[in-house]
């Protein structure tokens, strides 16, 4: 009879999301797949100067590698660069706004599940990010939404999340813990965010056209930061929703095997 080994050596995909020194030499590489979603992997003699790998995992390269499986740490035995991103080495704003991106990608994902379109989404919101030489708060807006929404969390930008009425103009506040809009009777009972109608609107504007539509943008500063607070406050309120409906489903899961021992 054969006996299923798992595969020592994997080839996949990913960008480089973080990375932390381990030991003298080495570097602890976190990157997002897209072949397991975000994986760890220990790249051996990163720090020294005659590293192979070293070039090929600054933060936010797109690499394709081979990764070894270990005990407690995969060890990323190669690595070669696809894409880098000129930008995000010299604009202060647009490395924040990948940097934000990696965290949320970070608290929305299951280790080990195929992530292939957010994958897709983070490489063409790089990209975008890349070309432009505007503001990154639309595109960092359109990223969020998408990536919010493809988990299931997409914010309400139409009707009042709490008495589900068509919001009018200017009786409008974004209120995270209700999952999108409300009208100002209703924001009164809840943390909510007075923005401007422009907000909104580019809220909305992002929302529908993603992306590609939001390297068209052109915001006031008053706007972008409207933005960035509220898709900030919203992701927050809805990743620790995942984290803590997970924790639930964990000891659901713990106390249903407790009770059929
Ligand atoms: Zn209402």
């Amino acid at each position: 009879m054969a006996v299923m080994q798992r595969s020592r050596t994997y080839k996949a995909e990913g960008v480089v999301l973080s990375r932390r020194d381990l030991g003298d030499a080495d570097r602890i590489v976190t990157l997002f797949t897209r072949e397991f979603g975000p994986r760890r992997l220990a790249a051996r003699g990163a720090r020294r100067p005659t590293s192979k790998v070293a070039p090929h995992v600054e933060l936010f390269t797109r690499v394709s590698l081979v990764g070894a499986a270990g005990a407690s740490l995969d060890v990323l035995t190669q690595a070669q660069t696809i894409e880098t991103y000129a930008r995000l080495r010299t604009d202060l704003r647009a490395f924040a706004a990948a940097g934000w991106a990696a965290e949320l990608l970070d608290g929305l994902s299951d280790d080990g599940a195929a992530m292939p379109q957010d994958y897709a989404a983070l490489v063409a919101f790089l990209r975008a990010l890349d070309r432009a030489d505007a503001d990154p708060a639309p595109l960092l807006a359109a990223f969020a939404i998408a990536l919010l929404d493809a988990h299931g969390y997409g914010p309400e930008l139409e009707r009042c999340t709490v008495c589900t009425r068509r919001i009018a103009p200017d009786d409008h506040a974004f209120t995270p813990g209700t999952g999108g809009v409300t009208c100002l009777a209703c924001a009164r009972q809840h943390t909510s965010h007075r923005v401007q109608v422009d907000t909104l609107k580019a809220l909305r504007f992002v929302a529908r056209e993603g992306v590609a539509g939001a390297e068209r943008l052109r915001t006031t500063a008053r706007v972008s930061a409207e933005l960035r607070g509220v898709l900030r406050a919203y992701a927050a309120t809805m990743v620790e929703r995942e984290i803590a409906s997970a924790r639930i489903l964990e000891r659901a899961g713990a106390a249903a095997s407790a009770r059929r021992r």
